[in-house]
């Protein structure tokens, strides 16, 4: 059965919609899973068709764009309604984005400068007709319904999104043969999981040849979810209870399985708010594979998923800068604040030692790097790497410790031209407290 998907503009640019476009020949595998019942930006939908559908019969819902109308503001109320589950899909809808640094002012402020003093204003009016009326300030869309995914990026890359829609609709083609790995393997009367080995055989559909575990490997799941667990799911279920200790072995082999098991495709590029899976199921949303897995297996890949969100140490790519091929410590060295559009940085020195503010060591990885290798220096859209500090100081205080920089943190300060578009250019609106 084809899974039913509505995507939501908001005010924003479209982009998003554009990166997901941009997928073409990409697309083909995903949509004969898809039924798409609303997509105004392409297919024209009517809105009051949405409005129409049964609560909860859409199982996912995109919701592009930041609130800045009360229009939009009821619209992803109506999402919320209508879809199992929501995905905030780019930056203006998880962090407000670039509109949102529009929050410094009144909007009174914000509509006399838009319609009658900007330069562009052909004839200094204020619209009144077919304009939805104004929120007065940006707010976050996981401020006003429960958010379930956050897919950041401005926009996010294209195979972000078509990763995450396979992810989500499960459409890995798995085997999903009756019987678990451990009915195959080799080691059983040694079994990996008795020696405290993290090893998802007994979850994990029997089919490969490669057969790690002849050479004492855990399985990590790569021919995905069983239709039945062997009896040893017991102890794996216990062993994932009780991860705060395991091996860094353990660790590697968990991100491994849960790339190859549950098809995610990385996790520093794709939140997952609260247990998806449970969510899949409890909602009642349609059969995809994910939602019939076994339960002890939705429950060891769900603790699994909860554990590597709390525990953000665990995720191996962090920051834009662990994705750079720049070299940092080079024969550079930062002794002035440079604009972008000063000078021509040579392509292998880190950007920052050039002189340049480049937002990679505090910005989320995800993008692969996307600005850099075009010789721009990354200004931060896949968000921040920690919330809640003072994003100047955070920054100045990064680079000081890690990078050749030859200034005082006042110094380096002062230099920046505009602190909050620089430092908080994709994240105002999620400011906890105001601006
Ligand atoms: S996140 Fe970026 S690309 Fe996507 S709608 Fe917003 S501004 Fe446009
Ligand atoms: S600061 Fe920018 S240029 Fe330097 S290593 Fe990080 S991402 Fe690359
Ligand atoms: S390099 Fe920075 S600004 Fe550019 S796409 Fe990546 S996160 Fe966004």
């Amino acid at each position: 059965m084809a899974v039913k998907v509505a995507f939501m503009q908001l005010s924003d640019c479209w982009g998003c919609h554009q990166s997901l476009l941009n997928a073409h020949l990409g697309l083909l595998p995903v949509l004969p899973a898809l039924e798409i019942v609303y997509w105004p930006a392409v297919v024209d939908f009517k809105h009051d068709s949405l409005k129409a559908r049964e609560d909860g019969s859409i199982l996912v819902g995109f919701i592009e764009g930041a609130i800045r109308t009360k229009e939009d503001y009821e619209n992803v109320k109506l999402m919320r309604q209508k879809c199992a589950l929501i995905i905030a899909f780019g930056s203006c809808s998880c962090y407000g984005n670039v509109a949102g640094l529009a929050n410094q002012w009144d909007i009174e402020e914000c509509i006399k400068r838009k319609f009658m003093e900007v330069e562009s204003a052909t004839d200094q009016t204020i619209p009144t007709q077919h304009v939805p009326p104004f929120q007065d300030k940006i707010v976050n869309v996981d401020e006003v319904i429960n958010v379930d995914v956050y897919m950041a990026g401005c926009p996010p890359k294209t195979e972000q999104i078509i990763s995450s829609v396979v992810f989500l609709l499960g459409q890995k083609p798995f085997p999903m043969n009756d019987l678990a790995f451990c009915n195959d393997c080799a080691i059983k009367d040694s079994c990996l999981l008795d020696a405290g080995t993290l090893c998802f055989g007994p979850i994990t559909s029997i089919g490969c040849s490669l057969k790690c575990t002849s050479d004492r490997k855990p399985c990590v799941g790569c021919f995905g979810p069983a239709k039945t667990v062997d009896s040893r799911a017991e102890k794996l279920n216990n062993m994932t209870k009780n991860l705060g200790s395991i091996s860094s072995g353990d660790k590697k082999n968990l991100y491994e399985f849960l790339t190859l098991f549950l098809n995610i495709p990385l996790m520093a590029g794709f939140d997952l708010a609260g247990d998806i899976l449970k969510q899949i199921k409890k909602r009642g949303a349609p059969e995809t594979p994910l939602a019939n897995m076994p339960p002890t297996t939705t429950e060891i890949s769900g603790s699994l998923m909860s554990f590597l969100r709390d525990n953000p140490e665990f995720t191996e790519i962090s920051n834009v800068c662990d994705t750079c091929p720049r070299i940092i410590g080079s024969k550079s060295t930062m002794t002035r604040v440079k604009r972008d559009y000063e000078g021509l940085p040579n392509m292998d020195d880190c950007l920052i030692e050039q002189g340049y503010i480049c937002m990679g060591p505090v910005t989320r990885a995800g993008c692969g790097g996307l600005c850099i290798k075009v010789n721009t220096p990354c200004s931060g859209c896949y968000g921040q790497t920690e919330w809640g500090v003072n994003q100047a100081e955070r920054f100045a205080d990064t680079v000081l410790k890690g990078f050749n920089v030859s200034l005082s943190k006042q110094e380096l300060l002062a230099q920046v031209k505009d602190p909050i578009g620089t430092f908080e250019k994709f994240t105002l609106a999620s400011r906890k407290g105001g601006v």
